[in-house]
């Protein structure tokens, strides 16, 4: 199923995420599926704070091909948004970002603990090994846990960040929004247990 206006939801939240401190500088990349093998992305180089619907590609979720649109190009990481959207028909939108907290476990290498009963209800959030960005060998990782993971909706890559997989965008952003809230409040509680 795809949104009316997914394009315009986004783009929106493309924005939202940055603003609200999500993923900083040109950052993160955002994804929608728009038809049976399609999907749109983020352009590369371009903040996720400057996101709008001329500025989205269109491409093919098969072939990995786009249509070129004025300069821009798709972001690097098109390879495992693309298996995404393919592998699992579950879901309509992958957001890429880099939160500071959830990123900090992801850096140390460290499961974040599901301190709170997170409402993207999930048991544990698969951490995927480091691969670096935009390659196949990343692409790979990411598809590796997905299949040991069938049904999960937010996935740890180690050094990097995290990526969720909504049946909306909307839905996609807000278990974005309740991983970085739990890895903050899993950050809080270590410091306060510790004094
Ligand atoms: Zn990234």
């Amino acid at each position: 199923m795809t949104e009316p206006n997914v394009t315009q939801s986004l783009s929106y939240y493309a924005r939202r995420a940055y603003k609200r401190g999500l993923v900083g500088g040109t950052g993160g990349n955002f994804s929608a599926r728009i038809g049976q093998d399609k999907m749109v992305i983020t352009a590369s180089g371009l903040s996720l704070g400057d996101t709008a619907e001329e500025n989205l590609i269109e491409m093919d979720i098969s072939t990995y091909s786009w249509q070129p649109k004025a300069e821009y190009i798709p972001s690097k990481e098109y390879l495992f948004h693309a298996d995404i959207l393919r592998l699992r028909p579950d879901v309509a939108a992958v957001l890429h970002i880099h939160p500071p907290y959830a990123t900090t476990f992801a850096v140390l290498r460290r499961d974040i603990p599901m301190v709170t009963d997170a409402a993207f209800k999930q048991p544990k959030i698969p951490r995927v090994p480091f691969a670096p960005s935009g390659t196949e060998e990343l692409q790979s990782n990411v598809v590796n846990a997905l299949e040991e993971y069938a049904d999960c909706k937010v996935l740890l890559l180690e050094q990097h960040g995290i990526i969720c997989l909504g049946s909306s965008v909307r839905w996609a952003y807000d278990i974005a929004d309740l991983t970085e809230e739990l890895a903050r409040i899993a950050y809080l509680k270590e410091m306060l247990s510790s004094k």
